[in-house]
């Protein structure tokens, strides 16, 4: 049972089911992609301090679709592809930080 670590999202696991089509995804080890993730969710989270721990869940509402992979089956698991990193779409909030997250790519 978890929760997705973004605050404002009401996603969690024990609702989960598969019409839904919400899938939970952990942190990846790789450390390259793991620090893009703890950036964003960061952000999500408006915590600068955040680290994630093994029962990190992020949902999948946080994905591009071109991101996810794999059968949108019933008994099909949805993966993510080893380039997605999470967005910031859920609410016009959460948009403007997206925003904010752009501009400080040009430092
Ligand atoms: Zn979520």
């Amino acid at each position: 049972m978890g929760k997705c670590v973004v605050k404002e999202c009401d996603s969690r696991s024990q609702k989960h089911n598969k019409s839904s089509g919400i899938t939970f995804h952990t942190v990846p080890k790789d450390t390259v992609r793991r620090k893009k993730w703890v950036e964003i969710i960061r952000l999500l989270r408006k915590e600068t301090d955040w680290v994630p721990s093994k029962s990190t869940l992020i949902c999948s509402k946080h994905f591009r679709d071109q991101d996810k992979l794999g059968p949108k089956s019933d008994c099909g698991r949805v993966y993510l592809s080893n380039e997605a990193i999470p967005i910031l779409v859920i609410s016009k909030d959460l948009i403007r930080m997206n925003l904010i997250l752009k501009s400080r790519r040009n430092f």
